[in-house]
């Protein structure tokens, strides 16, 4: 069966929309900022997206465009700026950053509340002791994916390929946290491919496209891939699709699998972050 993470979103969407209107109601808009330096095109492309989405749920939305040049002491007084905006509930600041910027610094500035990527020392460590706290998007995505379509994680062999601290790290843990017995696969791995057959959930991501064959598939074990690869002038994932679909009990395709979860929790993390800043925090 396929993963259907274009419905997924949209289902999800409308329901954070209705919420949206009924905190309006309430006199409460959730605000989110978005913050990028530099023209880096894939990141300008994801940021109109975010903004795009922001209008169309009803998100108050500022965007801050800094040219490449700026120092990291201007960004970070920025984001002192954002913490302390009473409008702003979310902030996001696009990666990757100038090479003259400390990342880590960056993120570590802002305000763990208004940490909507969830990439905060504050958020991964809530998340690891299983905390409620922001989650990373495209993680958060790939789990309410398997939640909506029902598919059972408890006891499951799940076999995360990818060791990122935005997508294997994160989503291992949320794995772990639904009871799943978790493997977690690198560069480094040995007898990977073993280790992949024995899997009943694989979820993949390492931006190597097709890398994922039926030879590395049991039968009925559900694949997710999470890979985004430009090859020839097309998205394709990381798992040789074609191959694999027939093999696996549930599947998701690249483009319209895991991808438009992302931007949709980034839009829940916000609303989530609106709210308790006006109710649960209170
Ligand atoms: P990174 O490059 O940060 O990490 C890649 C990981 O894959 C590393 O842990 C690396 O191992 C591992 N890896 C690379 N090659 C192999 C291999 N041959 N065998 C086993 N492991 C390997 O990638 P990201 O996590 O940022 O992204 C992964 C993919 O997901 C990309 O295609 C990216 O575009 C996509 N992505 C999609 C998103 C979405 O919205 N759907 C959001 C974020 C990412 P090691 O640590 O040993 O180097």
């Amino acid at each position: 069966m396929i993963i259907d993470g274009k419905k997924v979103s949209k289902i999800m969407r409308d329901e954070i929309r209705n919420e949206i209107e009924e905190l309006k109601g309430k006199g409460f808009v959730p605000g989110l900022a978005v913050v990028i330096v530099g023209e880096n095109p894939a990141s300008q492309s994801y940021v109109r997206s975010k903004q795009k989405t922001c209008d169309a749920l009803g998100i108050y939305s500022e965007k801050y465009e800094l040219p490449v040049d700026t120092t990291e002491e201007e960004l970070l007084d920025l984001v002192d700026g954002l913490n302390n905006n009473s409008k702003i509930h979310g902030i996001l600041v696009q990666l990757p950053l100038p090479k003259h910027m400390d990342e880590n610094k960056v993120i570590e500035r802002i305000n763990p509340k208004k940490d909507v990527d969830g990439f905060h020392p504050i958020s991964v460590g809530n998340l690891s002791i299983g905390f409620d706290g922001m989650k990373p998007c495209t993680p958060y995505g790939v789990i309410k994916l398997l939640e909506h379509y029902d598919i059972p994680v408890e006891g499951k062999h799940a076999v995360v390929l990818g060791r990122s601290n935005i997508v294997g790290k994160p989503v291992s843990m949320m794995l772990l946290q639904k009871n799943a017995t978790v493997t977690v696969c690198h560069s480094r791995t040995q007898d990977l491919e073993a280790i992949l057959k024995s899997a009943d959930i694989i979820v993949v991501a390492i931006g190597r496209p097709g890398f994922l064959t039926k030879e590395m598939v049991k039968e009925g074990a559900v694949v997710i891939d999470v890979g985004i690869n430009r090859v020839d002038g097309k998205i394709v994932g990381d798992v040789k699709y074609d191959e694999v679909f027939p093999l696996a009990s549930y599947i998701t395709p690249v483009p319209g699998g895991v991808g438009p979860m992302t931007i949709t929790m980034l839009m829940y993390n916000t609303l989530k972050a609106c709210r308790e800043h006006y109710f649960d925090a209170k």
